[in-house]
């Protein structure tokens, strides 16, 4: 019955985080999920993504605030907005190269991770600020 339970509560963190496009934390997926699951625990959706995580179907992106998690999908990268605080997906174009700065320390590059800093399409409008 507990597994059950488990993979229940797991199948209902990942398709809450499916749902949405917002990198909710893991309280605003707690708080959420809650409507639907009242004995659903914080930590027990803590450890469901760690598991998800480690299963690679979910990324955490930290933040300058929080730690905040998105769905595994083909690689992208986000960009927070120093206005709102959201956190919102962006694309470069062929990003291979970014390995390729690195040289010379010794070791090898696999991979990495980028947070952009600025403003949001909604932000960047209501600034009239002219969009990058
Ligand atoms: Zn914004
Ligand atoms: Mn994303």
């Amino acid at each position: 019955m507990a597994t059950l339970r488990n993979s229940r509560q797991r199948t209902a963190v990942l398709e809450e985080l499916s749902s949405r496009c917002d990198h909710p934390t893991a309280e605003q997926l707690y708080l959420q999920l809650k409507k639907k699951l009242p004995s659903l625990s914080l930590a027990t959706v803590y450890r469901n993504l760690r598991i998800l995580q480690q299963e690679g179907k979910v990324v955490a992106i930290l933040s300058s605030d929080a730690e905040h998690f998105d769905i595994s999908k083909e690689q992208h990268y986000h960009l927070t907005c120093r206005k709102c605080g959201k956190i919102v997906d962006v694309q470069i174009e062929n990003s291979d190269w970014i390995n390729s700065l690195v040289c010379g320390f010794g070791g090898k590059v696999e991979d990495h991770s980028l947070m952009f800093y600025g403003l949001c399409p909604q932000c960047c409008k209501k600034d009239g600020e002219k969009a990058g």
